[in-house]
């Protein structure tokens, strides 16, 4: 049983004096879950605040948009994966579609990542998606194949069960144009195909996969409604307390 996972991609959205006031609210209004996991990926300059907000007991996890691959040394402007769990957090998204197009992140680089935030006991959210051009000419599969074998090059099967991975055509992303559940299902299969061929069909089965793509509290239902799909990432709706809330309960409700 792959229990659901929502997180909330704030991107580059919030100071740290916002996110302390939005993740006391959060916590206010999800004082407990049950049967999902939630995570907020605040900026980095807003992460220990956020942890602050959240305190001992709440049942919401933190996690980051991103990490470098070393622990530490000369490495102006990065932040490492150590840095990350000493301040709480237990997740980060690595190869975001935004990472790819405007800072030119390659696969490779997304491995090394992986890597590091596994050795840190940070569970990564390993993001793939094609383009609408891609789409248009069928190589869906392929492209996210290709980003799935360079991003995971050596990762083992228990490794990869600590992972999860959100299909997010970059179409989708903050367009408006949600993939149809049919599409995510369809991307999703193919996923699924491709790590029952490279590990075997325990770990694929193992493994949760998330869709993301303007989800918002219109669409999260018929989306979340697919076996296939174990969750949800969201950017613009989670920035808004009341559509994060929602598309929570609306998880939970499917659920329970
Ligand atoms: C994202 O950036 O991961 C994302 C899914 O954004 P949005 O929900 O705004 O499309």
């Amino acid at each position: 049983m792959r229990t659901t996972l929502i997180v909330g991609n704030w991107k580059m959205n919030k100071t740290a004096s916002e996110a302390s006031t939005f993740v006391h609210e959060l916590t206010r209004q999800l004082p407990a879950l049950s049967s999902v996991e939630v995570v907020v990926a605040p900026p980095f300059t807003a992460i220990a605040s956020a942890h602050m907000a959240l305190g001992e007991a709440s049942p919401i996890q933190l996690g980051a948009q991103n990490l470098f691959w070393e622990d530490h040394g000369a490495y102006t402007g990065e932040i490492s994966a150590p840095m990350l769990r000493n301040l709480g957090c237990r997740y980060v998204i690595l190869g975001h579609s935004e990472r790819r197009t405007h800072f030119g992140e390659q696969d490779d680089e997304i491995c090394k990542k992986i890597r590091a935030a596994l050795a840190h006991e940070l569970r990564p959210i390993l993001c793939v998606g094609e383009s609408l051009t891609q789409r248009e000419s069928e190589e869906t599969e392929l492209v996210l194949t290709q980003q799935l074998q360079g991003s995971l090059s050596g990762i083992t099967s228990q490794d990869l069960e600590a992972i999860a991975i959100a299909y997010e055509p970059v179409w989708a992303i903050g367009t408006g144009k949600a993939a149809t559940p049919h599409q995510a299902v369809a991307a999703h299969r193919a996923i699924r195909a491709f790590l029952t061929s490279a590990w075997s069909p325990a770990t694929a089965n193992a493994t949760r996969i998330l869709y993301g793509g303007s989800v918002t509290t219109q669409n999260v239902e018929g989306i979340l409604k697919s076996e296939e799909i174990d969750g949800a990432l969201i950017g613009g709706a989670c920035l808004q307390i009341n559509h994060f809330v929602t598309i929570v309960r609306v998880a939970q409700s499917i659920i329970t």
